[in-house]
């Protein structure tokens, strides 16, 4: 674990293995000094709202009870409601919940949404647990966090371990007990009772966005293109797939058991992705087959790391012969493999301009919710397209004006727009 201090973000030693928090602090200091914005502010944003540490007890099938703990991080409001995901997964802790929620108060400022950063979870295996169990596990959790969320408060949504159907039972334990039907308190619901078309692909789909444009920002056509995705779930299967679909040759894709491998490139839409089937990407009859590590270090054009955190690390960031790298997944690179990928001239897209789609798409979720009007997809996809893509001009505006790699340019965005909120709003009292 960490051995260096991260107050000052300034220690040349980075950990092996970095907590989300300080990869998250880290990067904060190191884009801090770009940006002309108050060190009260910085100070401030160092720093969450609060943090919210519940029990969750739950009966088991058998009759036996547990209790879980459960968290939801608030980072920054300062732009509007608290925004972002809830994990349910055996390695939460509160540092990463807070950690990830500063992500999500940059995530929502680089496109320009008006949301700050939450995020939450339990500490639990959700495998371990039968559908029932689950259930009551979301209902109870849902009350546990009532009074910290709501739909102008935070606005919990889906993130590793949870999907539609959790949000589904936990908007119905809201309203159930707010005594009215309250679709707004979390996004990334079945498109049935107010979840958006095309909330569920958005993630994958932004991620296959920026990858073309940073493609074309390089001279690169997306039909000549080589592309490696690690993690085949709903960021990973999705964005390869519409890579595939724009004519990019996807030689590579895998989940937790290894990768299935073709130079010719693969047929990504017979690959069950792990919704359709978990772990299901080994039974697909790829000519070769590779283990994860060397996945990542295939002589692609673009490799898409979309599963884990921290998979990109000192240990193997000179061995990543990728031209461009996209991140998919939220944290995939350390501070210390970031910083070799820069001195090597390796571009990495960050993961708050790459994944945005989704809580992009969960706010046009929120926005159909308050209005009851449902949006076709058609719509969804169309200003998903254009407000990518205006994210896309700030960001490389600010790589090409302070020649800053894009992480940084990213932050400064970001930054920028959530300093100048707190400056004009001040603070109280
Ligand atoms: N969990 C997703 C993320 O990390 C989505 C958050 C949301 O839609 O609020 O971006």
């Amino acid at each position: 674990m960490a051995t260096n201090t991260l107050d000052d973000g300034e220690t040349d030693e980075y950990a092996e293995t970095e907590s989300a928090l300080e990869t998250a602090l880290r990067q904060l200091s190191e884009a801090a000094p770009h940006v002309d914005v108050d060190d009260g502010v910085i100070e401030r944003l160092k720093h969450p709202t609060r943090v919210v540490e519940v029990g969750v007890p739950l009966e088991r099938d058998d009759g036996s009870v547990e209790v879980y703990t459960g968290y939801r991080a608030q980072h920054d409001d300062v732009r509007g409601p608290y925004k972002g995901g809830l994990r349910f997964h055996p390695e939460v802790t509160a540092e990463e919940c807070v950690g990830l929620s500063m992500w999500m108060t940059w995530k929502c400022a680089v496109m320009d949404l008006p949301f700050g950063g939450g995020k939450g979870g339990v500490v639990v295996d959700p495998k371990d647990l039968s559908t029932a169990e689950k259930e009551r596990l979301t209902r109870r959790f849902a009350e546990e966090i009532r009074d910290t969320i709501g739909p102008k408060r935070d606005i919990p949504a889906p993130d590793m371990g949870t999907d539609a159907q959790t949000m589904a039972w936990f908007m119905d334990a809201y309203s159930m007990q707010e005594g009215e039907t309250t679709p707004g308190v979390v996004t990334g619901k079945p498109p049935v009772i107010g979840g958006s078309e095309g909330r569920e692909e958005a993630p994958g789909r932004s991620v296959a966005i920026v990858a073309r444009e940073a493609l074309r920002y390089y001279d690169r056509a997306v039909e000549d293109a080589t592309v490696a995705v690690q993690g085949f779930g709903s960021v990973g299967a999705n964005a390869a797939r519409l890579l595939d679909d724009w004519g990019a040759n996807v030689v590579a894709v895998s989940d937790v058991n290894g990768a299935a491998y073709d130079t010719t490139g693969l047929d990504t839409h017979a690959i069950p992705s792990h919704e359709e089937e978990p772990e299901a990407v080994m039974t697909y009859d790829a000519p070769n087959t590779l283990t994860n590590e060397e996945l990542l270090e295939l002589d692609v054009d673009v490799l898409i790391p979309a599963a884990l955190g921290n998979v990109i690390t000192a240990d193997n960031a000179n061995d990543v012969e990728a031209d461009v790298v996209v991140e998919g997944a939220n944290g995939p690179t350390t501070s210390a493999a970031d910083a070799v990928l820069d001195e090597r001239d390796v571009p990495v897209i960050p993961d708050i301009l790459a994944n945005a789609g989704g809580v992009t798409v969960s706010y046009f979720e929120w926005l159909q919710d308050i209005n009851r009007r449902q949006w076709p997809l058609e719509r969804v996809n169309e200003e998903l397209e254009s407000m990518m893509l205006s994210a896309w001009d700030d960001v490389r505006a600010e790589v090409e004006a302070r020649g800053l790699a894009w992480r940084d340019a990213a932050y400064v965005v970001a930054l920028e727009r959530v300093g100048s909120a707190k400056a004009a709003r001040g603070l109280w009292p």
